[in-house]
C-alpha cells in the first residue's frame, strides 16, 4: 500500500473519527490523501488554511424523510440524501442514486469522488451527490413517479440552476428524471431547465447524454491502449453490470471492432462467446426491465452462470461498470493470470484497493473511474451549457465535444503523473490534477 504522508496523517485521522463507519468514504479520501503526499511534498503551501482538511468536509449535507404511498395503499418511508460536497469550481453537480444500499457513507464517498472527477473534465461544475434507500426493483411506474414526486418535494428548496444541478446514477434514468423534473416545476412554477440533467430530448435533454458514460469510458481506455501501440479492434472485453454504462461501453467496444463477451447484473453474469447481442440487450434491460437471465433464456448459445465471479471470464480489456468493490484482489489476480492488459472503470470506484495496487503493480494500464466514467457528467454539463443559451446540439456535435474531454482528461492525468514521477499511474494523475483545479480555486475564495 502506497502510504499517507505524514502530514496528511491527522487529516485522515479526522475523517475516520469524524464520519464513524464510514467505510467507502474513508476508503474513497485514503485514496485521495496517498496520492497528495507527493504534491505537498513540491507544494508545502496546499497545506496552509486547512485547505485539504476542508476538501474533506462536505460543504452540507441534506438527509430527510420521504413518505410515499405503494400500490397496495400503504404507506412508506425512505431515507432521502443530498451531499452538497464542494462547490468551488461552480454549482454541486452528481447524480442521484436509489438502491437500498444506499447510506449517508455511500452518498459521501460518491460526492467526493465527485469533485475530483468534475474538476478533471475542466468544466464550471462543482461536486455533490444524492440519493435514497429506496429499492425501484420490482415497483410499478405508479410507484416511482410517487416515490419521485415525494423526494423532490423536500429536495427542491436547496435545488437550482446556479446552486446544484442533479442527474441520474444507479436506479435513476430518463423516467425518474422526468417525473423529477416536473415535480420541480410544478413546485417552482418556473421551467428551469439547467436544474436537472439527464432530461428527455423533448424538454431540454442534451443528445449523447444517456451513451455517455460508456462511450467516454471506451474513449478513455484507447487512449490509455494507444500509449502502448494498442487499440480495441480485435480484443476481447468483458463489462460487468448491464445498466446505462454497461450497454453504451458495450455499444462503442463494438462499433471499434471489440468483442464484448460478458456482462452482469445483481442476479449473475452471461457469456456470450459470439459477443453480446445489443440488441436484445437493450430489449432486456431498457424496454422490459427484465433481469440479465433472461439474456440466456431468449439466446441459445449464452450461458448464465448465477455463482462465481464475471471477472473469471478470461479477457483483455475489462470495464467494471455495475458498482463499487465489485472487483476483489482475488478478481484482480485471476484477470491477471488471464493476460488481462487493461482495466477501465466505468462504475465509481469499483476495484477495491487491493486490485488497483495489483494490476498497477503488474503494469497493467488501469483507468479509474473518476477520470474513465467523467464523460456522463461532462456531458450534463454540456447540457446545462445547451439549456443556459436555449440551444440543442447534434448528435455528432455532442459527441465530438465528448472525445475532445475525454481526450483531455486522459492526457492530464498523464502529464500529471510524470510531472509527479509517476509515468502511467493515472490514480496519481486523476487525484492530483483533480485536486489542484478546486485547491486553487478555494485559495482565491479565503478561508469560506
Ligand atoms: N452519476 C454520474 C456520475 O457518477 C453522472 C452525474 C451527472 O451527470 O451529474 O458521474
Amino acid at each position: 500500500m502506497p502510504k499517507i504522508d505524514e502530514k496528511l496523517e491527522p487529516i485522515l485521522a479526522q475523517v475516520q473519527r469524524r464520519n464513524a463507519g464510514e467505510a467507502e468514504f474513508h476508503q474513497a479520501v485514503t485514496e485521495v490523501l496517498e496520492s497528495l503526499g507527493r504534491v505537498v511534498a513540491k507544494r508545502p503551501d496546499y497545506l496552509d488554511h486547512a485547505l485539504i482538511e476542508r476538501i474533506c468536509e462536505p460543504e452540507r449535507q441534506i438527509i430527510f424523510r420521504v413518505p410515499w404511498v405503494d400500490d397496495g395503499g400503504d404507506v412508506r418511508i425512505n431515507r432521502g440524501f443530498r451531499v452538497q460536497f464542494n462547490s468551488a469550481l461552480g454549482p454541486y453537480k452528481g447524480g442521484l442514486r436509489f438502491h437500498p444500499s444506499v447510506n449517508i457513507g455511500i452518498i459521501k464517498f460518491l460526492g467526493f469522488e465527485q469533485i475530483f472527477k468534475n474538476a478533471l473534465t475542466g468544466l464550471p461544475i462543482g461536486g455533490g451527490k444524492g440519493g435514497s434507500d429506496f429499492d425501484p426493483k420490482g415497483r410499478s411506474d405508479g410507484e416511482i413517479m410517487r416515490f419521485c414526486q415525494s423526494y423532490m418535494t423536500e429536495l427542491h428548496r436547496h435545488l437550482g440552476e446556479y446552486t446544484d444541478v442533479p442527474a441520474g446514477d444507479i436506479g435513476v434514468g430518463g423516467r425518474e428524471i422526468g417525473y423529477l423534473f416536473g415535480q420541480y416545476k410544478r413546485l417552482t412554477n418556473r421551467y428551469e431547465a439547467g436544474v436537472l440533467t439527464g432530461k428527455g430530448l423533448v424538454y431540454g435533454g442534451s443528445r449523447a447524454r444517456t451513451e455517455a458514460t460508456g462511450y467516454g469510458a471506451v474513449y478513455f481506455v484507447e487512449r490509455m491502449l494507444g500509449t502502448r501501440g494498442t487499440e480495441f479492434a480485435g480484443k476481447r472485453a468483458v463489462v460487468s453490470g448491464s445498466g446505462n454504462v454497461a450497454i453504451y461501453t458495450i455499444e462503442k467496444i463494438q462499433e471499434l471492432g471489440g468483442k464484448v463477451v460478458a456482462c452482469s447484473d445483481s442476479g449473475g453474469y452471461v457469456v456470450d462467446e459470439d459477443g453480446i447481442d445489443l440488441e436484445l440487450l437493450k430489449d432486456i434491460k431498457e424496454v422490459r426491465r427484465e433481469r440479465i437471465s433472461e439474456y440466456a433464456a431468449r439466446q441459445s448459445r449464452a450461458h448464465f452462470i448465477d455463482s462465481g465471479s464475471i471477472w473469471d471470464v478470461p479477457c483483455d480489456i475489462a470495464m467494471p461498470s455495475a458498482t463499487q468493490n465489485e472487483l476483489t484482489g482475488g478478481d484482480a489476480r485471476k484477470l491477471i493470470a488471464n493476460g488481462v492488459i487493461a482495466v477501465g472503470e466505468g462504475a465509481n470506484m469499483p476495484s477495491t484497493p487491493e486490485a488497483v495496487r495489483l494490476f498497477q503493480e503488474a503494469g497493467i494500464l488501469f483507468g479509474p473511474g473518476k477520470a474513465a466514467n467523467a464523460g456522463g457528467v461532462a456531458t450534463s454539463a454540456l447540457e446545462m451549457q445547451q439549456n443556459a443559451s436555449r440551444d440543442s446540439w447534434t448528435f455528432e456535435q455532442t459527441e465530438r465535444r465528448l472525445a475532445e474531454i475525454m481526450r483531455g482528461i486522459h492526457d492530464i492525468c498523464a502529464a500529471t503523473a510524470e510531472e509527479y514521477g509517476k509515468p502511467g499511474d493515472y490514480v496519481l494523475g486523476a487525484n492530483i490534477a483533480g485536486f489542484v483545479r478546486v485547491a486553487e480555486a478555494m485559495r482565491a475564495f479565503g478561508v469560506i
